[in-house]
């Protein structure tokens, strides 16, 4: 199975991600995570990824499709799941192109479907795990107890500038990309509300 997890950050795709890649055995390849680990390795892509980061901008295109073709390649091009990339209409070319060349081109778009106002909640109270990366939420999904505080990471992205741009920069660069997705009979669109569980079993009803 090859598959994309789309929505606007804070939708719940890193959270969905995971159960998905346990169920379905797939590689989860997220971008956001690929730049996070070049940040703290020091790399040339991750100095070069950290200031759009830090303002909530987009990592340009062909860094980002670099990183994507190589995790992509190091998956063995199939049984994978994409969670934060395409963000683009170039990417999401870039993708099909690349896929295409591989003899790999079949793919599916699971959308996650979450209003604004609840993207806003979800973001400032998230909270990830600075050693294993795992994802809580201060009140729906709280880290154990006796974590550490200094484990904990408040990114620096998500507060509250920030966010805003994020959003900005998700309506004008990553929203057109579901009608992209639409046109080409690739897109399921999923009801990203509710408890995790919840979703998790929607979308694999939709996945089966
Ligand atoms: P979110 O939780 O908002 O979906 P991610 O962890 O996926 O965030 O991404 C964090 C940041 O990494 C993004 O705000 C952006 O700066 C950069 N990034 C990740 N994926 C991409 C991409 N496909 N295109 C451009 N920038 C990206
Ligand atoms: P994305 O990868 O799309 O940016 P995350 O998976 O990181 O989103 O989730 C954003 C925040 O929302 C995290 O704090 C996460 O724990 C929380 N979250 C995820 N799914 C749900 C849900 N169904 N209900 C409430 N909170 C959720």
């Amino acid at each position: 199975m090859r598959l994309v997890l789309f929505g606007p950050p804070g939708a719940g795709k890193g959270t969905q991600a995971k159960y998905l890649a346990t169920h379905y055995t797939l590689a989860h390849l997220s971008t956001g995570d690929m730049f996070r680990a070049a940040i703290k390795e020091g790399t040339p892509v991750g100095k070069e990824a950290k200031s759009y980061m830090d303002a909530g901008k987009l990592v340009p295109d062909s860094v980002v499709c670099g990183i994507a073709g190589e995790g992509i390649e190091n998956a063995g091009l199939n049984q994978f799941i994409l969670d934060g990339f395409p963000r683009t209409i170039p990417q999401a070319e870039w993708l099909d192109d690349f896929l295409t060349r591989h003899n790999a081109d079949d793919y599916v778009v699971v959308s996650l479907k979450v209003d604004v106002e609840l993207i806003v909640e979800r973001l400032s109270n998230r909270r990830m795990n600075k050693e294993t990366g795992e994802i809580y939420h201060l009140v729906y999904n709280p880290p154990p107890a006796d974590l550490p505080t200094q484990v904990l990471l408040h990114r620096s992205d998500d507060q509250p500038e920030a966010i805003r741009e994020r959003l900005a920069v998700y309506e004008a660069d990553t929203a057109p990309l579901e009608a992209y997705f639409r046109g080409k009979n690739r897109l399921k669109e999923v009801d990203g509300v509710g408890e995790i569980e919840e979703i998790f079993e929607r979308i694999k009803a939709v996945l089966d």
